[in-house]
Parts: C-alpha cells; sequence; structure tokens
C-alpha cells in the first residue's frame, strides 16, 4: 500500500464501499454497471500539500486517483470504476477570503456553509444545487454546475460564473496550476478527470431575503404558462421557478399541496410579493404557502421549497417508489410551452414532468427533470427519441462518460488537450472522459 504516513487514510471495507459511492443508483442502467465497484483506499487530505503526496505516491505505484467531495453526484461521477485511491476532500473547508464579492474556498467547503459565511458580508452564492446543504463546492464545479439561481445568472459553465481554480495535476512530479477565466474550464465539469481542486474563485452576488412561495393550479398548463410569465417578470427578484405535474407533489413531504392540482414553486424577495400574487390571479393559480428560506434552510427539521426542485423531485419519488427514474432535457428556446405540451401529450402516463426555468447564454428557456415510470432501457431511449423530436436537447443521467453525459451542459475548451498534459497516464478518475481513452486505444 501507499506510504501515506500522518495522512489520515482507511482500508476498512465498509467505509471504503460508502465512499465509492455516490447517487448513480436513479438509474438501473448506472446501477447494474457500476454498482460493486470500490476503492483500495481511501485518503483524506486536509491540505494542499497532502493532495500532492498522495498523488505522487499513487504515480509512483500506478493506482488510479478518484477524488469525492460529498459523494451527492448523479452519474457515478466519484465511483473509482478501477479501484484505487478515493481521495476525500471533505475535510478541506477553508473559507479564504471575500473581497469585493470574489469568495476563495477551498474544495471541501459545503455550499450552505460558503452561504452562511456570504451573508452577513452582504453576499450570497450565485448558483447552488439543491444538494447545497450537503454537496461541496469542489463536487459542483467538476461534477455539477446547474441548479437554484440559474433563472438569473445561468450555469457555471457561463463565462463568469467561475473565476479561477488551482489545480493539483497527475504530472511527475505532480505540480500545482494557478487558472483564471477561460483557463480554468478544463476543470469545470470533467469529474475530476483534469486533476484536483484545491481552490475555487468564485464570484457572488448581492444577498437577499429569499421567500419559498407554493402555488397550486387545476391545470398544468395554466400552472407552466404562469411559470414562464414569472420567468420574464422584470420586475420580480426570483431565485429559482419550477413546475410539477400533479402527481409529484403527493410524494412531497412537508408541502400540503391540494389533491389533485399542478404546483409552481418559486423563491422571491419580499418586495415581490404583490406582483406575484397579481400574475398568479391572472392565471387562476392560488398561493397556498410561503416560507423565509433561509430560516428553512437552517432548521434541519423543514425543507427549503429547493429540496422539492432540480433532481430532489425525482428523489422525493423515489423515497416511496423504487419504479421510477428520469431525464435531464433542455426545452427549445423558441416555442418553449408549445415543445412542453407536445412531450406531455407524447408520453400521458409514464412521464411525471418537472421543469425548472433557466438562462442560457442569455436566453429563458425551460430545463426539464421529468420523472419516468422506468420499463427498461429500450423504452427509455424511445422517451428520448421523443424528447429529441420535440426540439428537446439531452443531457443523458444513464451514462459515466463525461461526452456521452454533458449533451448542451459541455463545457467549451480543449478539455483532451489539457487532460494528456496533466495526466498523461490516465490515473485521475479513469473510465470517465471517453475522448481519452479513445485516443489512448
Ligand atoms: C437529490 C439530488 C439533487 C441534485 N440536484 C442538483 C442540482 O440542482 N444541480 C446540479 O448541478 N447537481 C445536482 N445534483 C448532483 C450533485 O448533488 C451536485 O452536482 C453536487 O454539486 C455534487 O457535489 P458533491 O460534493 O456531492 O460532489 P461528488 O459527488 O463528491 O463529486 C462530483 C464529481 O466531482 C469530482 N470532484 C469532487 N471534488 C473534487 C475536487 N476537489 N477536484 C476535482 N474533482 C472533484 C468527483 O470526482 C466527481 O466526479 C443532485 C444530486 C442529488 C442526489
Amino acid at each position: 500500500m501507499l506510504d501515506l504516513g500522518g495522512i489520515e487514510t482507511s482500508t476498512d471495507r465498509a467505509l471504503l464501499r460508502q465512499k465509492s459511492r455516490d447517487f448513480y443508483w436513479y438509474s438501473p442502467i448506472l446501477k447494474a454497471l457500476l454498482d460493486g465497484k470500490c476503492a483500495d483506499l481511501l485518503a483524506r487530505p486536509k491540505d494542499e500539500a497532502e493532495v500532492l503526496r498522495i498523488l505522487a505516491a499513487a504515480r509512483a505505484a500506478g493506482m488510479p486517483v478518484t477524488a469525492r467531495g460529498g459523494g451527492t453526484g448523479n452519474y457515478g461521477q466519484c465511483v473509482p470504476m478501477q479501484g484505487g485511491v478515493v481521495m476525500d476532500l471533505s475535510g478541506m473547508t477553508g473559507l479564504l477570503s471575500l473581497r469585493d464579492g470574489v469568495a476563495e474556498v477551498e474544495p471541501g467547503a459545503r455550499m450552505v456553509d460558503i452561504d452562511a459565511w456570504a451573508r452577513p458580508q452582504g453576499w450570497e452564492l450565485r448558483l447552488w444545487p439543491s444538494t447545497k446543504r450537503t454537496a461541496t463546492i469542489g463536487g459542483f464545479v467538476a461534477g455539477g454546475g446547474a441548479g437554484v439561481g440559474g433563472l438569473h445568472h445561468g450555469t457555471l459553465r457561463e463565462r463568469g460564473n467561475l473565476l479561477g481554480v488551482r489545480v493539483a495535476t497527475m504530472q511527475d512530479p505532480p505540480a500545482i496550476l494557478d487558472l483564471d477565466g477561460d483557463r480554468a474550464s478544463p476543470v469545470n465539469r470533467t469529474y475530476g478527470t483534469t486533476g484536483i481542486i484545491t481552490r475555487i474563485r468564485l464570484p457572488l452576488t448581492p444577498a437577499q431575503d429569499w421567500r419559498d412561495v407554493a402555488v397550486a393550479f387545476a391545470d398544468f398548463d395554466d400552472a407552466a404558462r404562469c411559470a414562464w410569465a414569472l420567468a420574464h417578470a422584470d420586475g420580480i427578484a426570483k431565485k429559482m421557478c419550477a413546475v410539477f405535474d400533479a402527481r409529484l407533489p403527493p410524494f412531497f413531504k412537508g408541502l400540503e399541496t391540494p389533491a389533485g392540482q399542478a404546483l409552481l414553486l418559486t423563491s422571491i424577495t419580499p418586495a415581490g410579493m404583490v406582483a406575484l400574487r397579481d400574475l398568479v390571479g391572472d392565471h387562476r393559480g392560488t398561493i397556498f404557502a410561503d416560507q423565509g428560506m433561509a430560516a428553512a434552510e437552517a432548521d434541519p427539521a423543514a425543507t427549503p421549497f429547493y429540496e422539492y426542485c432540480w433532481n430532489h423531485t425525482t428523489l422525493q419519488v423515489l423515497k416511496r417508489d423504487r419504479g421510477v427514474t428520469y431525464l435531464q432535457c433542455r426545452f427549445p428556446f423558441e416555442g418553449t410551452l408549445e415543445s412542453l405540451s407536445a412531450v406531455r401529450a407524447r408520453f400521458p402516463d409514464e412521464l411525471w414532468m418537472h421543469t425548472e426555468c433557466v438562462r442560457f447564454g442569455g436566453r429563458l428557456t425551460m430545463s426539464a427533470l421529468p420523472v419516468i415510470r422506468w420499463t427498461n432501457e429500450a423504452r427509455l431511449y424511445e422517451i428520448i427519441a421523443g424528447f429529441e423530436a420535440e426540439g428537446c436537447g439531452i443531457a443523458n443521467p444513464h451514462v459515466v462518460t463525461i461526452e456521452e453525459g454533458s449533451g448542451y451542459r459541455r463545457v467549451p475548451g480543449d478539455q483532451l488537450g489539457f487532460k494528456k498534459m496533466v495526466d498523461p497516464l490516465g490515473l485521475l478518475n479513469p473510465g470517465k472522459m471517453k475522448s481519452f481513452e479513445e485516443d489512448r486505444a
């Protein structure tokens, strides 16, 4: 085994199994592929120097290294497909500086903690996943990138949403690179295949006192039209806006939606409440619940409404029904609502629609994370084809490689060229970058 004296390590089998998993089991296809994959060693560095020592030792031994933050990824991103070391970054939680709205933090910091630190200084995160309370910022940069705040700021791949990183390479010897602006793109959503992120510089946005609001509608199309109007209502400041088929809210523990009603969830500033009431009235909706987001977030027994949104919607259903899975799609920018109706009409029974209003490249649209009754792989791909026929992009969550899964979420830049430079032996999270594996073959 590696000589890592002084660094926290473990070979405990139960712990290794736990630290070799994420939420890939949402997908029956990934479950079959990844169940049983396990690391040989867990190493938990406390600083950059220890990261470099682990990489140097693993390189010398020819052992793969797979980074792990909170382990909340959905596509097996942090599952070590070829064993080796799982490097758990959750011990590097430093909140280093906040100046002029730019935060510098270590990768293992949980996003909820970054926000709690920034808020008293007048700032908050621009973007966070619905796993804000459990996921790390390193995992969000390397494995996620869309979510709450996307209605205003787009995704993490928009230029300006990630200002810079420090990254440890798998070169001989391992080195630290400090990358800013576009130069950081090669580590943006590359699943830790292009280096271990040891620091992140993020732009923040002025903090707001968000209020979570729930609105019920007798008709899904009214809910969708209301969400679309709200997304375009520039006079109402909002952090998110999501719509759910009436079959989904019964799974949302803690939110008593009137029976049989479609649901709209949004987070707006208190100043927007009057205008929201008028907008909702125009679309025959009824506001039935509201709460302060920050108070709910701080209370482990409460549920901020974003934990019903994004990929939490699927989780809420899976908690009570393991017979479903999901997709990730983006509706076209033109004819968005028409495309939404058309997809629903194609799959009236097995697909329960859930959409999130988001901005891509400055244009508003809806992303969808619909819950889908699982039958088999062939049927899943028929449903994907149905979405594509209605003009939707797909970011397939049933595959493990960056290239096959990213779809419309791919970050521009020469990630393959960068990979070859920083990890010539292909030891960082092997099996996840298809173009690199093909290039080597
Ligand atoms: C219920 C649920 C809801 C979700 N909602 C969203 C959502 O709204 N938006 C979204 O984008 N995602 C979402 N996800 C996916 C996931 O929660 C997020 O992407 C999250 O940010 C991942 O962070 P993590 O710390 O758990 O990363 P992990 O799962 O630990 O890691 C993710 C990837 O990043 C790599 N990695 C981790 N740390 C580093 C590092 N320091 N250096 C290099 N590579 C690293 C890992 O190797 C892995 O490939 C959701 C998942 C679940 C289960």
